[in-house]
């Protein structure tokens, strides 16, 4: 078979990463991939991609099955860091795996990969959102064995009291359901995205990396209070500011360095 595909090359500015991105989401929700799809491509082609890898963007993202960053964004091997815990919460080997991404430096001292972009990507109905809600309502018993769960569970909860803050005055229909769990993973995101901004490795890469957070809409789904948002396998990178509605902001949220 003839190959048609050919990798577009690595991103000049996080501008132009951000917009790759934003593409190759589009003709995922169009079902016409391009570049995830390898049938497109032929060994040679391949071989080329695998010989030197330049990932220009770190998606940290979800461990659900339905939200795997390569096929959501239309991205080819070695185009995508990709990093992936339930709820996209952090612990020291995720956010080592990160650092590492942004500060190796190769033999001439120069950045190891050409990272434009450390995307933070959460997205609706997610099951560690909901097990936080979950286990803040209904908190397991005291000699429940949670295992390494409850790190999860802790790691998501200061988005579900963000929630209950902003809502505690004008209880509204938000409070149950799906659209409370998006819309805390959603605060969970921009909780996280102020986490990282505050990261002294990625500081010291400067402003050559954007640091976003994203949201993917795996369905038909409005979000509760805003008629904007009602997306489909989208990725939103505007995602609402809270801060504005409710006067609560994301870095009052943020987990204290231990
Ligand atoms: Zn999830």
């Amino acid at each position: 078979m003839e190959s048609t595909h050919v990798l577009p090359g690595i991103p000049a500015s996080p501008e132009e990463a951000l917009q790759r991105l934003k593409d190759g989401n589009k003709r995922y929700r169009e079902g016409k991939l391009e570049i995830a799809d390898l049938t497109f491509q032929d060994w040679a082609d391949r071989r080329k991609a695998l010989e030197h890898q330049t990932p220009w963007a770190v998606i940290w993202g979800c461990m659900d099955s339905r939200v795997p960053p390569e096929i959501v964004f239309d991205c080819g091997l070695g185009e995508l860091f990709v990093i992936r815990t339930a709820g996209q919460v952090s612990d020291r080997a995720a956010l080592g795996s990160l650092e590492f991404a942004v500060s190796a430096v190769d033999k001439q001292g120069k950045p190891k990969y050409p990272i434009q972009v450390v995307m933070v990507l959460g997205h609706s109905v997610c099951g560690a959102a909901s097990a936080t809600i979950d286990s803040v309502d209904q908190p397991p018993k005291p000699d429940a064995n949670m295992g390494s769960i409850s790190a999860l569970v802790e790691a998501i909860k200061p988005a579900y009291r963000w929630f209950k803050d902003d809502n505690a005055a004008t209880p509204n229909a938000a409070q149950t359901g799906d659209a409370r769990v998006t819309q805390v993973s959603m605060r969970n995101v921009e909780i996280q995205v102020e986490t990282l901004k505050r990261n002294k490795i990625l500081e010291a890469a400067g402003n050559r990396i954007a640091i976003v957070g994203a949201f993917h809409f795996l369905l038909d789904e409005k979000v509760a209070g805003d008629p904007a948002y009602n997306k489909s396998g989208e990725v939103m990178t505007d995602l609402p500011k809270y801060r504005i509605i409710a006067g609560h902001r994301p870095e009052d949220y943020v987990p204290k360095p231990k």
